[in-house]
């Protein structure tokens, strides 16, 4: 086939066209982030090469024979050095483009074009065979054997160094550098074809409709894959292997990459996940405000699991490119479940008794001086009623101490199933007891106490198939001055309890 070719001029114009808008795509696409600079190079040398190499073949306008094929060289040489800048910066491996690196890339390509072109000069290009080559260079001189060994040999080191750092990621980068890699395999796979002499059009060349299909595949891996707006800094070994839930969405609160502590929270592996909405990721969360994770900056603890009781200490963050654009939303969790059963556990111990669950008598304090500050401002009077089993020290001798601290439990129980919601019921010490009725006067805690006191008295407690049955002696005082305070109502109670004692035990006794 020589020129002119109308249909593959067209087809190769076409292309050419068609590298022009997916170049312009790419650069309205704000901001740039790694790989797009190389990328518009990598795809303005395609379109030369479609363009110039199509005007050749169109054969209309030639300033000279060859003049097109020439000037079509410029966008060949620069391919194979760009593809390797563009898939280091795109799969992260900066550190192959350090300076010397990186203009000793473009030297070769720019030596090649220069003995293209004063080829006549000293033969060292086309080596003579100028004639043969009339609709692609296909077998010339040292210069240009040289560049195709040279080309092939980078495009095979560019391809291994994406194959093994595809290997070793994982989520939405892997499947981007899967698609840089399957768009370079076109090319591979054309040269194959080539020189399997498997081509349908044996004296055309497709390399450039190779390569051009190779640019859209990696204009589609920039732009489609939108967490390159997120740089994958030390990705791997920092955040794969972290205990913390580490969850990465966009500007547009879409999941673009999240490790696999999150995928257990959020019942799904990394691959679901990404590219979704973050609401419907997560929508099973109990109590997450839905709103709260779109804002910019929180730190909260939430509840995402009641069963479970699994709450989360969760942070987050908005991210920013280096020109201070807000490019999406770094989410961190920590699982706080063990800290907040330990928290509750501590609040119970230092409000409970631990043998009885009773309040104990600090916890006591603090109630009752809330009951006092609510009867002062209601001026309503409130009761206090002070319990002391009669003679525990037998029950300990005759049935055993463990025996009596099931007595203990015992009495406890009774006492609060017979007691109001709104009263307080709190383990003063030893086998003494306190009760506090709100809103209470002495003439109703007396009552109180009495059908309490009969309660006890006919509970009896079943103890190795003995009967053990106790009794308790109740001292009642009430609170209703602003001159009275807690420690001369405790007084007064304790002063009744012993008059009740006095009396023989078993009985209530009310402070004058
Ligand atoms: P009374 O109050 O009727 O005058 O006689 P008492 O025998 O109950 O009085 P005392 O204060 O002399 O004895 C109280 C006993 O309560 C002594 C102590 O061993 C027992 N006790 C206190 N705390 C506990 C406890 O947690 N478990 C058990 N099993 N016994 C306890
Ligand atoms: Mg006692
Ligand atoms: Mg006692």
């Amino acid at each position: 086939m020589t020129p002119p070719n109308i249909l593959y001029s067209t087809a190769l114009l076409t292309a050419g066209l068609c590298c022009f808008i997916v170049g312009l795509l790419v650069l309205q696409r704000r901001p740039f982030t790694p790989g797009s600079v190389p990328l518009m190079v990598f795809i303005l040398a395609m379109c030369w090469w479609d363009v110039s190499y199509g005007i050749f073949w169109g054969g209309v306008i030639k300033p000279s024979p060859y003049f097109w094929l020439d000037i079509s060289y410029i966008g060949v040489v620069i391919v194979p050095a760009t593809f390797f800048v563009f898939a280091m910066q795109i799969s992260g491996q900066q550190e192959w483009l350090k300076k010397p690196f990186l203009i000793g890339l473009y030297v070769e390509p720019l030596l090649v074009l220069l003995l293209m072109w004063t080829d006549p000069l000293h033969n060292l290009f086309f080596a003579g065979k100028r004639l043969e080559n009339t609709g692609m260079i296909l077998n010339a001189g040292p210069v240009f054997w040289g560049n195709v060994v040279y080309s092939y040999l980078l495009l095979f080191v560019t391809f291994i160094l994406l194959v093994r750092r595809f290997m070793a990621t994982s989520g939405i980068y892997r499947r981007q550098l899967g698609v840089v890699i399957a768009g370079a395999g076109v090319t591979w796979l054309n040269s194959f074809i080539f020189i399997a002499g498997l081509s349908p059009f044996p004296n055309a060349d497709n390399t450039p409709f190779s390569f051009t299909l190779a640019a859209f595949a990696f204009a589609y891996a920039l732009l489609r894959y939108r967490m390159l707006d997120v740089v994958p800094v030390a990705r791997d070994t920092l955040i794969e292997g972290m205990s913390d839930g580490v969850l990465v969405l966009d500007a547009n609160n879409r999941i673009v990459d999240m490790n696999p502590e999150a995928g257990k929270l959020l019942s799904t592996s990394p691959a679901g996940a990404i590219g979704r909405q973050v609401e419907e990721v997560f929508s099973h969360w109990v109590d997450i405000d839905q709103g709260s994770v779109k804002t910019s900056k929180t730190r909260a603890e939430v509840l995402i699991e009641k069963e479970m009781n699994t709450y989360l200490d969760l942070q987050i963050s908005p991210l920013f490119d280096k020109r201070r654009n807000f490019i999406g939303r770094l989410v961190v969790w920590h699982d706080i479940s063990n800290l907040k059963k330990i928290q509750a556990d501590l609040e119970k111990l230092a409000t409970q008794d631990s043998l009885t669950h009773a309040y104990n008598r600090r916890h006591f304090y603090t109630l009752a001086e809330v009951e006092i500050q609510r009867s002062l401002r209601s001026q309503l009077p409130f009761s206090v009623i002070l319990v002391d089993i009669d003679h525990f020290k037998d029950v300990n001798d005759k049935y055993g101490h463990k025996a009596g601290d099931q007595a203990l439990v015992h009495f406890t129980k009774v006492c609060i199933q017979n007691l109001r919601q709104v009263d307080i019921f709190a383990r003063f010490g030893g086998e003494e007891f306190v009760i506090v009725l709100p809103e209470t006067a002495m003439d109703q805690a007396k009552v109180t106490a009495e059908r309490i006191r009969k309660i006890v008295e006919s509970a009896a407690l079943n103890i190795d198939d003995q009967q053990l049955k106790i009794t308790a002696s109740f001292g009642v005082s009430t609170f209703k001055s602003e001159e009275d305070t807690l420690e001369h109502l405790l007084q007064k109670a304790d002063k009744a309890l012993y008059a009740a004692k006095n009396k023989g035990r078993n009985r209530v006794v009310c402070a004058e």
